[in-house]
């Protein structure tokens, strides 16, 4: 996910890696992998040049702090590196914050509406479905209006969403959507439901009559809230479409789609700077539970290359409890974790289902994605080794020797060289882990990590 754009910042921080100081020359050397990463990805070039000059601006104008003092009271110098990141940071949270997530529903019990507007082929329906899922979660009884009625399958995808999430969905052959929207309106009140979702018509590009008959369903039914629905995979385009739709409709907010495929990130980083409206939730996927909550701060951390330490930790209170889910994370951002505790994520993220979706997220792996990127194979392998070790290798790998290696080789059936290249992994997590639980920047992002 968003590879082009990350491409860009891990250069920079190659090139930032061992350096003390951060010369102006450093950073517009850095600035320029940046700058290329950017355009590359599709971000307004607007965007680009701002984000750019805002960087560069503190970079080299602020004073340098060289020393902070973390969390144990331990005095420690900060690099050229941590402090580049720490801007960068701030710089793209800033771009794409803050945070508002908020669908402006009256209380429960009240009916609500929320109006789903987007181009054909967004994601709109089935984005339709997922927050109508999040809502039964939330306590909220929805309804579907199903007002797409010059796309026949829409309607019948739709039906089925609704069948699959046990939620009634409303539609009458013949009725135009303005009318359709108010008696979905009427429908939902018999039917003692209390949000409205209305699943407007798309068009492959914006046309005159998509904006008037969307005009009118606003004006019939007054939304609470309306969201457009926008392919993350368009890049500029899609930044285009939603200052148009703005402009028409006045939008609060959007739905940024299909950031689990290979979009190059444009939208994710112009749109809100475009618009002045904030990204409400990101589209991870197809089935109904990948919608994830915007965190401005979650996707700066993933396009840095750490990892969203948040949104794994989210991930985590699904399967363990908080309690041990804020130990984790201590245990793993001290840099001081072991092959036991590694190989322990390792099993706590088979839990949490399909892992590729997760790798992202996970600190362990976010900076090593190309280096490391292992499928349940391979996983299956890091686990017979791991078995094979005294309690004491576990805890000290790097007591393990030569004589050693062929013992753990013999016992898991590995090859003497993959026990090898475990260890030269597991070595390689330790040093990024250390880097983010030396920035406390990062840390003190963390809920409950004080
Ligand atoms: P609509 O024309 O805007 O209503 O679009 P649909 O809801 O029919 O979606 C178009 C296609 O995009 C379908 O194949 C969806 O499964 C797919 N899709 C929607 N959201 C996502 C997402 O977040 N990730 C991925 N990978 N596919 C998505």
């Amino acid at each position: 996910m968003l590879e082009t754009v990350t491409k860009g910042f891990r250069a920079a921080k190659n090139r930032l890696a061992g350096k003390s100081e951060l010369t102006p020359d450093l950073v517009d050397e850095s600035l320029r992998d940046i700058r290329v990463s950017l355009l590359e990805a599709d971000v307004a070039f607007d965007v680009v040049k701002k984000f750019v000059a805002r960087v560069r601006e503190k970079a080299v104008g602020e004073v340098v702090q060289t020393t902070v003092t973390d969390a144990g009271g331990q005095k420690r110098r900060v690099s050229a590196m941590d402090h580049f990141v720490k801007i960068c940071h701030d710089e793209l949270q800033a771009l794409m914050g803050p945070v508002d997530t908020s669908l402006h529903l009256k209380p429960k019990g009240q009916l609500s509406g929320i109006m789903m507007v987007g181009l054909q082929g967004s994601g709109k329906t089935t984005t339709t479905g997922k927050l109508a899922s999040r809502l039964l979660q939330e306590g909220r009884k929805p309804l579907l209006v199903a007002a797409d009625i010059y796309r026949p399958a829409a309607v019948d995808q739709l039906k089925v969403l609704g069948e699959r999430l046990k939620v009634p969905v409303y539609h009458e052959p013949g009725v135009q959507p303005p009318e359709l929207a108010k008696r979905g309106y009427a429908a939902a009140r018999e039917q003692k439901c209390d949000v409205v979702l209305i699943d407007t018509a798309g068009r492959l590009a914006i046309d005159e009559t998509l904006m008037t008959e969307l005009e009118a369903i606003k004006a019939n039914v007054q939304p609470d809230t309306i969201l457009l629905v926008c392919d993350a995979m368009i890049g500029q385009d899609s930044v285009r479409t939603a200052a148009e739709f703005d402009r028409r409709l006045t939008l609060d907010g959007f739905i940024l789609t299909k950031l689990d495929g290979d979009a190059r990130g444009g939208a994710a980083l112009s749109i809100k700077e475009v618009t002045g409206k904030p990204i409400k939730f990101l589209g991870m996927g197809e089935s109904m539970d990948k919608l994830e909550e915007f965190r401005p701060e979650g996707l700066a951390g993933r396009i840095l290359g750490f990892g969203d330490i948040v949104g794994l930790m989210k991930d985590f209170e699904k399967v363990v409890d908080e309690k041990k889910a804020e130990d984790d994370a201590r245990k793993l951002l001290s840099g001081q974790f072991s092959m036991k505790d590694f190989v322990e994520q390792i099993r706590m993220v088979r839990k949490m289902g399909p892992l590729k979706d997760l790798l992202e997220k996970f600190p362990l792996f976010g900076d090593l994605t190309e280096h490391l990127n292992p499928d349940e194979k391979e996983l299956t392998k890091i686990e017979a080794m791991y078995d094979s070790m005294t309690q004491k290798e576990r805890l000290r790998p790097d007591l393990i020797n030569a004589s050693r290696i062929n013992r753990i080789s013999k016992g898991s059936g590995r090859k003497p060289e993959e026990v090898r290249e475990l260890l030269q992994k597991f070595g390689m997590m330790q040093q990024v882990m250390g880097t983010i639980g030396q920035n406390p920047g990062l840390l003190g992002r963390i809920p409950g990590f004080k």
